[in-house]
């Protein structure tokens, strides 16, 4: 998972683009990048956090009206700054991209661009193949056409070729700024507009949490297959590229996107009360007695203030998250998260002395952190502990962008809940169904009746994913989990 960010204004951008990224930091904390243009890219990127990679000086050189920002999330491709966003090309006409998602063909993109068009792939960044790709098809219509067609033509021609789920916004010297959205929706991308010194200034983002902040409002989607070129007066021209049905992921609203942010027009903190309340009917039927009902920070917060309200069990606030330590998930090597969640997080004992809680967590993928959450809870006194995720058991590879490794990472790919349960040492657990998830997210939007959900099903939307390319993407993670693992341990 990653964030963009592209802006177009009549002051300096890459200052706003860095305080937008803070925004979306929560999508990507392994590196971070920004490039302007104003007659030349400027270009700086490296690893870490928005402000370990871009430092002030970094943000004075970066001159320029318009520019694109990026926040990585690495699933495919290595650790490394140069696999870092944005990317860039120079030929033809210059052309810089940041992305959000996963290209399932990959391999084969690289390998054709590779042995018939002579490119050489640097790194193993799926931006990078999708830039060339789009390069090539750009050559082919005509880049000296100024007209936006020529980008949405060139767009047809990749769109063909390229499979998976792709958010992405890429600069076009001299011309302007394209944004596009894969045919299924998968990954958001939003648009915003606001007045300024009586000049109008988009700004496209993968959430809209990060145009809230800048200012810009009248906020608007990017449909599903739909290309957005802005040129450089601010002229905005769209076009549907190619259309399939509308399937945006859910797990963004159980877990990625900020509370604060409309994915699709969909409220992601509502969304995740509504999870709270589909799961209190499923907690009801289990027909036992909790005494306080307590969220994992954060992202439980909200399903569990609204089961709460369902069942009537006291909220309580039970365990303290230290801010000042990254998502545990998100550092890449499991080594690191495992080490990290006892740091992370502390109970307070009067919440769980000598009473029976249920804990509520957005998921559960290897079981890990909840095992070690049960535990804190044991040792804080608790006598039973109970487990409710609100969303469904996961069970399978995300592979359109969302680090869910290898299918036998999975604690509930050959367990049933009972032993689940036993295995992350709850005295019950309850999860979601997927049928309530998609029924609780299309509340909030009616036009959109169904989501991504192969993470829980199986069932990809972009088409199925040959055996050959599961296997190929495995293998790639666990290459790039491992080498983060020896850069962490160097460090
Ligand atoms: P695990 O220990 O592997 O079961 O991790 C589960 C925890 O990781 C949950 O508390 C989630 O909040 C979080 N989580 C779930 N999926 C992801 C993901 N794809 N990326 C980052 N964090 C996640």
């Amino acid at each position: 998972m990653c964030g963009v960010l592209g802006i177009l204004t009549g002051g300096h951008a890459a200052a706003e683009i860095y305080e937008g990224l803070t925004a979306i930091q929560h999508r990507g904390q392994d590196a971070a990048g920004i490039v302007t243009w104003d007659g030349a890219f400027h270009l700086k990127k490296g690893n870490g956090l928005v402000h370990d990679a871009v430092s002030e000086k970094n943000i004075k050189r970066l001159k320029g009206h318009i520019g694109i920002g990026h926040v990585r999330y690495p699933t495919v491709g290595g650790g490394g700054a140069e696999d870092a966003q944005p990317f860039f090309l120079s030929y033809p006409l210059g052309l810089a991209m940041v992305y959000n998602g996963n290209l399932t063909n990959y391999h084969e993109l690289k390998r054709e661009l590779e042995t018939k068009k002579f490119r050489y792939i640097n790194t193993t960044c799926d931006v990078e193949v999708l830039l060339s790709v789009f390069a090539e098809d750009l050559l082919k219509h005509g880049p000296t056409r100024t007209e936006p067609d020529v980008y949405f033509d060139a767009l047809r021609d990749t769109y063909a070729k390229i499979k998976g789920a792709y958010s992405t916004v890429a600069l076009i010297a001299g011309r302007g700024m394209l944004a596009f959205r894969d045919p299924y929706g998968i990954k958001p991308l939003i648009m915003g507009e606001r007045i300024l010194n009586g000049e109008k200034d988009y700004a496209i983002a993968s959430e809209s949490v990060a145009l809230a902040i800048l200012g810009f409002s009248n906020h608007r989607d990017i449909g599903n297959g739909e290309a957005i070129f802005i040129d450089l007066d601010g002229k905005v021209t769209s076009r549907i590229i190619e259309r399939k049905k509308h399937t945006p992921c859910i797990f963004e609203y159980v877990y990625f996107a900020r509370p604060d942010s409309f994915i699709d027009r969909i409220s992601v903190y509502r969304t995740r009360r509504r999870f709270g309340k589909e799961l209190a009917k499923l907690w009801r039927e289990k027909k036992l007695k909790a005494d306080a009902v307590i969220p994992v920070p954060d992202s439980a917060q909200g399903a569990t203030l609204a089961l709460s309200d369902e069942t009537g069990i006291k909220y309580r606030e039970g365990l303290v998250k230290n801010r000042y330590i990254g998502r545990t998930f998100i550092m890449p090597a499991q080594k690191k998260r495992r080490q990290s969640i006892r740091r992370k997080l502390n109970t307070i004992n009067t919440e769980f002395g000598k009473k029976n809680v249920l804990l509520i967590d957005d998921s559960i993928v290897r079981g890990s952190t909840s095992a070690q959450i049960i535990n804190l809870a044991r040792q804080a006194g608790a006598k039973k502990v109970y487990f409710g995720s609100y969303s469904a058991p996961l069970r399978h590879p995300c592979y359109y962008g969302i680090d869910m490794q290898t299918r036998s990472e999975f604690v509930a790919r050959d367990r049933d809940v009972d032993e689940i349960a036993k295995k992350i040492g709850a005295d019950a657990l309850v999860y979601n169904t997927v049928e309530g998830m998609v029924s609780a997210a299309h509340k909030g939007n009616r036009k959109i009746t169904e989501f991504c959900t192969a993470c829980f099903t199986g069932c990809y939307p972009a088409g199925d994913i040959p055996e050959e390319t599961r296997e190929a993407i495995a293998r790639d993670r666990i290459r790039a989990d491992r080498d983060r693992d020896s850069v962490n341990t160097e460090e």
